[in-house]
C-alpha cells in the first residue's frame, strides 16, 4: 500500500529529527521517495521556532490504523528521549494519503484534513509527485501555482 507521510519538526535539531523519523520509517516499510526539507514560519505564533517539513512516499503492508499507532508511538518515544519540554513539536508524523482510499473517523481522517490547505504539505508533495491528483481533482503542481504563490517557504536541504 502506498502512503504519503508528512514529517514536521520545530524543536531541537530539526533536520536530524526528520532524518531519524525517515530512518525509522525505512524499518517499517520502503521509503520510495523523499522530498527536500522546507522551512515554514509558524503562522500566527512568532514565539515558536519555524517548522521544517518534508513528505515521503512510503510503501508498507501496515494497515492505516496500525500505521497511525506506530507513528504515534514513535513520536512519543523519540520526543521523550530528546526533551522533556511540552509544546512545540520535536516530531510530527501525519498520514496524508493512503492509495486512493478515504477514512473519516475521529481517530484517523485520510486524506489528511489540511492536505490541500497547507503550503508546507503541498510544496514537498508537489516536488515528489507533481502529477498526483488531489481529492479535489486538481494536480498538486497546479494547486501550488494557483494557491500558494509567494508563500514564505524556503528549501533547506535536498539530501537529508
Ligand atoms: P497535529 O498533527 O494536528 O499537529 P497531532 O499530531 O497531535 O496534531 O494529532 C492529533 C490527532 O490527530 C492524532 O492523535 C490522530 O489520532 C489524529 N489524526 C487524524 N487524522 C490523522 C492523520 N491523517 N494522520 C495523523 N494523525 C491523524
Ligand atoms: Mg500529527
Amino acid at each position: 500500500m502506498i502512503y504519503y507521510i508528512g514529517l514536521g519538526s520545530n524543536l531541537g535539531d530539526r533536520l536530524q529529527n526528520l532524518r531519524k523519523a525517515r530512518q525509522w520509517l525505512s524499518k517499517q516499510g520502503v521509503v520510495q521517495k523523499q522530498s527536500s526539507v522546507f522551512e515554514t514560519a509558524v503562522w500566527g505564533n512568532v514565539e515558536q521556532n519555524a517548522f521544517y517539513n518534508a513528505v515521503v512516499r512510503f510503501d508498507s503492508h501496515l494497515r492505516p490504523f496500525r500505521l497511525l499507532r506506530k507513528l504515534k508511538a514513535f513520536e512519543t518515544e523519540y520526543g521523550r528521549k530528546v526533551s522533556e519540554l511540552w509544546g512545540p513539536r520535536i516530531i510530527d508524523l501525519d498520514i496524508l494519503l493512503w492509495d486512493g482510499n478515504e477514512i473519516d473517523n475521529a481517530i484517523l481522517s485520510v486524506p489528511h484534513r489540511y492536505l490541500e490547505k497547507r503550503a508546507f504539505v503541498l510544496y514537498p508533495l508537489a516536488e515528489i509527485e507533481p502529477e498526483l491528483i488531489l481529492p479535489s481533482g486538481i494536480k498538486t503542481q497546479t494547486l501550488l501555482k494557483q494557491q500558494f504563490v509567494g508563500e514564505q517557504i524556503k528549501k533547506i536541504a535536498e539530501a537529508w
